[in-house]
């Protein structure tokens, strides 16, 4: 069963195509601002990495 309120944990969160994120858990498209912990409080390479993503600086694996 699916949460009602999914706090998209980082862990379950990963880079698609587009320049975006998307939880795994609740299927659903993530910003910066949804995920938890927050994202001032992860550690500098995941911030690092999720900027190089957004501005189109990796290639990201195909949506499951
Ligand atoms: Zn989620």
């Amino acid at each position: 069963m699916p949460l009602l309120t999914c706090i998209h944990h980082v862990q379950w969160v990963v880079p698609i195509e587009g320049k975006k994120h998307f939880c795994q858990y609740c299927k659903t498209e993530v910003t910066k601002k949804d995920v938890y912990p927050k994202f001032d409080d992860l550690g500098e390479d995941y911030k690092a990495a999720w900027d190089r993503h957004e501005k189109g600086e990796t290639t990201a694996p195909a949506a499951r």
